[in-house]
């Protein structure tokens, strides 16, 4: 239902943090909005539901239609404004998934960001799994990756993974951070006043690990997994201050998994689609939310790696900008806009104090598996790319079919880039089709065509 003067849909993509907030924020203000989420129930990644429950603990105002399961595979600009927004509905790997478009003149991107994992030795045998992958599981389902467990990485979303693996009844045999956190918050206090509400937590994650005796290591990392055919030990070492290895530091450590995180990379399909303008792989936005696309907000992790308290700020100021877009006349939200000033602080101060140092790449065997999917090890990756002088990310995929198979670089793509020095890694989700779609899917007659604002 739309408020008088107010036209819709606001059309939102993601229903994680941002999504739900930039959602709840346009329906209140009467515009008419359709939540589109590829998964099953609403939450995102910080908020994983129990799927097996069954029943969805987020309930949205009136005025939200909820597409679950719904992808949207492809965005284009329509001439003379708003988007023409693709969807596929019904489970991923399901046959019968039903098509729509939609049209919209404000459309809000709050798709959420992947975590990145760094190559080494071994980092393909099953028992490697990202951290994500082993929060997701963990929260979503109650299974545990293993019985013992290493996490290990940079970031302080190590933290909840390790809490998740114990709740689940995993044994975590040690945190190991390749960063030196505490030196860099103490060198910049600012960012840790910035997210102080963060620092609640971390404290009671801090208890967990003492509780359980489970080691935090600063300066150390897992660098090559070994086991035959699964994980069965790996060796940790020392790094200096660029991630190097510091020789003679290297141990074996039994353990049957390893969750590994370095950060998490935006996750811009959608919003290269539409034209957006990224800054540092990010996509840039004003203070309210307003992308460099017309009538295109943006909001969450796709603007920056905060958390997702942040993340719900940003989609509140996002959402309540585009109702306004579209007619409502909202008082400027401003307990949401004080957040999103001090969550964009946090952030900063957080990829400062867990910067991926280029040491990493010296972790690197010639046969160690950069791109896991076409099986490109690290050596032929360079060789190609050096005998080929290839330049830009077209070019590398071409000569070495890095980021050419499943996963189409999400995984792979900025290792990629920072291997083979192409400056733009971004380019990698450069791709018209931004969710998989079935070639028969593809052959079916177009919907009937809605206008943008219908
Ligand atoms: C695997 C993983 C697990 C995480 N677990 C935690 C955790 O336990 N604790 C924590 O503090 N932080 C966690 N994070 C960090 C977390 O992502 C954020 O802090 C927070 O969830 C960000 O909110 P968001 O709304 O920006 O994105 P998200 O919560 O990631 O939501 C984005 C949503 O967009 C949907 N989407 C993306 N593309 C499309 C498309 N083309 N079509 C339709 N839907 C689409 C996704 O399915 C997702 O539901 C995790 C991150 C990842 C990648």
């Amino acid at each position: 239902m739309s408020g008088p003067g107010v036209a819709g849909p606001v059309v939102v993509i993601g229903g994680g943090p941002a999504g739900m907030a930039a959602a709840r924020a346009a329906a209140r203000l009467g515009v008419r909005v359709l939540l589109v989420d590829s998964g099953a129930m609403l939450g995102g990644q910080y908020h994983r539901q129990n799927s097996l429950a069954g029943r969805d603990l987020f309930a949205l105002p009136p005025g939200v239609e909820h597409l679950p399961h719904t992808v949207v595979w492809a965005l284009e600009p329509v001439p003379g404004g708003g988007h023409r927004v693709h969807l596929r509905t019904g489970p991923a790997d399901g046959p019968g998934r039903t098509g729509r478009e939609v049209g919209t003149r404000a459309l809000v991107l709050a798709t959420g960001a992947y975590d990145r994992a760094l190559p080494f030795p071994g980092w393909d045998l099953p028992g490697v799994y990202t951290a994500g992958a082993a929060q997701a599981l963990a929260k979503g389902q109650g299974v545990r990756v293993g019985e013992r467990v290493l996490v290990a990485g940079t970031g302080p979303f190590l933290l909840p993974v390790a809490a998740s693996l114990t709740a689940a009844g995993a044994g975590v045999a040690g945190v190991l951070e390749a960063a030196e956190p505490v030196t860099a918050w103490l060198r910049r206090p600012a960012g840790a006043v910035a997210g102080w509400r963060k620092f609640g937590e971390l404290a009671g994650y801090a208890a967990l690990l003492a509780r359980h005796r489970i080691p935090y290591r600063r300066r150390t990392a897992v660098v090559a997994a070994h086991g035959t055919d699964r994980v069965e030990a790996v060796t940790t070492a020392r790094l200096t201050p660029g991630w190097e290895t510091v020789p003679g530091s290297e141990r074996r450590v039994e353990a049957d998994a390893v969750c590994v995180g370095f950060g998490f990379v935006p996750q811009v399909e959608t919003a290269l689609a539409a034209g957006c303008a990224l800054d540092g792989g990010f996509v840039a936005v004003d203070a309210a939310q307003a992308t460099s696309v017309p009538g295109v907000f943006a909001a969450g992790e796709l603007t920056g790696v905060g958390g997702a308290g942040p993340a719900a700020a940003e989609g509140e100021v996002a959402g309540v900008a585009a109702a306004k877009l579209l007619g409502a006349r909202p008082a400027p939200p401003a307990a949401a806009l004080r957040r999103v000033r001090a969550g964009r602080g946090f952030a900063a101060a957080l990829a400062r104090a867990y910067p991926v140092r280029d040491g990493w790449r010296t972790w690197l065997a010639d046969d160690t598996l950069v791109c896991r999917c076409e099986e490109v090890p690290y050596g032929e990756l360079r060789r190609s790319v050096q005998e080929r002088e290839a330049l830009g990310v077209r070019a590398v995929k071409l000569v070495s079919r890095a980021g050419l198979g499943q996963c189409q670089g999400r995984v792979c793509g900025p290792n990629v880039a920072c291997l083979t020095g192409v400056p733009d890694a971004a380019a990698f989700a450069r791709r018209p089709i931004a969710s998989p779609v079935r070639l028969g899917e593809l052959a079916e007659p177009p919907p009937a065509e809605p206008e943008p604002g219908t």
